[in-house]
């Protein structure tokens, strides 16, 4: 085909071949086919300005719509800012693609032969009735089809369609399936099965959307409560959006909603690294100034542990666990250690004024004393010195009682204060010894009761919460007592720390361990079923005889029995830990070293 010069001419075959070719005739195909009909390269790169502005001036501006297109369109080329022109264009370029269901190439097609067609019909007269069509259908787009195919159905009628009927052309359910498919970014040759697929996945795909806005992105805007607001409300609108033209508009609210969520998340990130930081930072310093307060290192130490760890939603609880039973024991001690040191300090000021008291009497037998030599110098006759003599004496003597109730008083109180300093004494080694108990709060340094059962209740909330099965299981050592009594207590006792070391490498970090009596023990599987906890179970039976236990250069081999259970909903852990008990007493019976799991009505196996 020859190379075509005149513009009008290559309009004309663009049109032709968007129709043969069958291509959507939306603006970016027509340019690129219009580049491609007359040989210019697409223009790429820098804002094409100048190309732009003459677009915008083959926008008729009579219309309110025409207008504001027109506004919006030269605002973006003022820019040069592409998201602008997007915007502008969204509104217009939906309604086009509302109507690419309808027959465009077909209608072209007739169009162009109509046009061409040399009838009774000038061209003057054609120009006029297409130009009446398009001015119509500026102020309403979506019937620019119907109004173009009855001006070519007049033409061909030999009529010059002064009077166009309009056919409704309004888009049915199934023609909106497709104009909202042809939204996606698909393939442009997608076949129409998959258009019809891709179109009912929508409705799926839209609520879930809605669902995740609505129920998951708003609960965790806490802190921006304006950002909360709206995600719930772009989840109603996007649940309620029935046209096209709807959807339309919450893409434009999706996308700001999407940055503007974006630069919260990077707040949140930034703020939860200074908290961190900030925590650190204190805990350093704590820690520098409290040299001599022994009994608040271990929670220390402790969270300088979590905030030197990626922080994890367990090793919080368990801290939480283990702070908690710490700050209850360490509350008492330290009531202990107040009485005590309030009865030193009453003790002291009483001895004080008793010393007061002494002195006052002391210093009125000087005064007496100093009146009585006074007399026997002036004294005339023994009779005179008789008196003076007898109340010495008197005096003396009462002054010796005072003395020696006061040496009696203040002995008994010297006892009494080294009593408190010594109870002061042991009751502040143990606030230190709970201290040390934060994170080795047992033997073993497994949680102990109280730890296992706030794990427990919080574990079985959380696997009721996301629908998982969880698992517990009670195992007890088998023949533990004749270890005890041929090894001695402290072989028992290393027993017990190493079974504890052996599960602690054989659980998966989610899974927890307690010591629930003395040689017993109870694990918890969270997200577990009964067959996989009863596999892990026996998993950590094969390890514990792989890794014996070493006592005093004796290889001594240790066994447990274990019973298996998976709570079911609803269950209270009393009644799981009875039942995974019963089996692992079933255990016990059929011989020792086994792994017995209980089904829910109580049947072991
Ligand atoms: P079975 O196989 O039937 O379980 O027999 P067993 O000997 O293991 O069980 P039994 O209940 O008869 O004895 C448990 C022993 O565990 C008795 C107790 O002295 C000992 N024990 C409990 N707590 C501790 C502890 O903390 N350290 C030590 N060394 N022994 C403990
Ligand atoms: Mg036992
Ligand atoms: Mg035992």
């Amino acid at each position: 085909m020859p190379a075509l010069s005149n513009s009008t001419d290559i309009a004309r075959e663009t049109f032709r071949q968007l129709a043969s070719r069958r291509i959507p005739p939306t603006p970016e195909n027509y340019h690129a086919l219009y580049a491609e009909i007359s040989g210019q390269p697409v223009a790429s790169g820098a804002f094409p300005e100048k190309e732009m502005r003459r677009l915008v001036d083959t926008i008729r501006q009579n219309a309110p719509g025409q207008v504001k297109l027109g506004r919006k369109l030269s605002e973006a080329i003022d820019n040069q800012n592409w998201d602008i022109l997007e915007l502008a264009l969204s509104e217009p370029l939906s309604l086009l693609e509302n109507l690419q269901h309808l027959a465009w190439g077909r209608l072209i097609n007739e169009l162009v032969r109509q046009w061409d067609n040399k009838s009774t019909i000038t061209p003057g007269k054609k120009r006029e009735a297409l130009e009446r069509v398009l001015e119509g259908a500026s102020a309403n787009p979506s019937a620019l089809f119907s109004r173009l195919e009855g001006m070519t159905r007049a033409w061909a009628r030999g009529e010059a369609a002064a009077d166009i009927p309009l056919t409704d052309h309004s888009p049915s359910g199934d023609d909106q399936k497709a104009a909202i498919a042809a939204t996606l970014p698909a393939s442009p040759v997608e076949p129409a099965e998959h258009m019809g697929k891709t179109a009912d996945l929508l409705p799926e795909i839209r609520e879930m959307l809605a669902y995740v806005l609505d129920n998951c992105i708003a609960p965790l805007l806490n802190d921006h409560p304006a950002l909360a607001k709206d995600a719930a409300k772009l989840g109603k609108e996007i649940r309620n959006a029935t046209a096209l033209k709807q959807l339309e508009a919450i893409k434009g609210k999706l996308k700001r909603f999407t940055f503007r969520l974006s630069l919260a998340i990077e707040d949140q990130v930034e703020l939860r690294a200074s908290l961190l930081q900030l925590l650190r930072l204190i805990v350093e310093n704590i820690g520098e100034l409290l040299q001599d307060d022994q009994w608040l290192h271990g929670q220390i130490a402790m969270i300088r542990e979590i905030v030197e760890q990626p922080l994890s939603q367990r090793a919080l609880d368990d801290a939480e666990t283990r702070m908690k039973e710490v700050i209850f024991k360490q509350g008492q001690l330290k009531l202990g250690l107040q009485e005590a040191q309030n009865a030193l300090k009453n003790m002291l000021s009483g001895f004080v004024d008793h010393l007061a008291n002494f002195s006052d009497a002391t210093s009125g037998y000087h005064d007496t004393i100093e009146k009585c030599a006074r007399q026997v110098s002036s004294a005339n006759n023994i009779s005179e010195l008789e008196t003076v003599l007898q109340e010495i004496m008197r005096e003396t003597r009462a002054i010796q009682y005072n003395a020696q109730q006061s040496r009696d008083e203040l002995q008994q109180k010297q006892r009494q204060v080294v009593e408190a300093e010594e109870r002061i004494i042991i009751l502040e080694r143990e606030l230190a010894e709970t201290s040390h108990l934060i994170r080795h709060d047992q033997l073993t340094g497994a949680m102990n009761r109280r730890g296992m059962e706030e794990t427990l209740t919080k574990e079985i909330a959380r696997s009721e919460r996301h629908e998982l099965p969880i698992c517990i299981s009670v195992l007890d050592i088998d023949n533990f007592k004749q270890l005890n009594d041929s090894q001695g207590h402290t072989a028992g006792d290393e027993a017990l720390i190493h079974l504890t070391r052996v599960i602690r490498d054989t659980l998966r970090p989610q899974d927890s361990v307690a010591r629930y009596g003395g040689e017993e023990f109870l694990l918890i599987f969270p997200g577990t079923s009964l067959a996989d906890a009863a596999s892990v179970v026996t998993r950590l039976q094969r390890n514990l005889t792989r890794r014996f236990f070493l006592y005093q250069n004796q290889k001594l081999l240790i066994t447990f029995s274990a019973g298996v259970a998976q709570l079911t909903l609803g269950e209270k852990q009393d009644s799981a830990i009875k039942r995974a008990d019963a089996a692992m007493y079933a255990a016990k019976k059929a011989g020792k070293n086994r792994v017995f799991t209980v089904s829910p009505d109580g049947s072991i196996g």
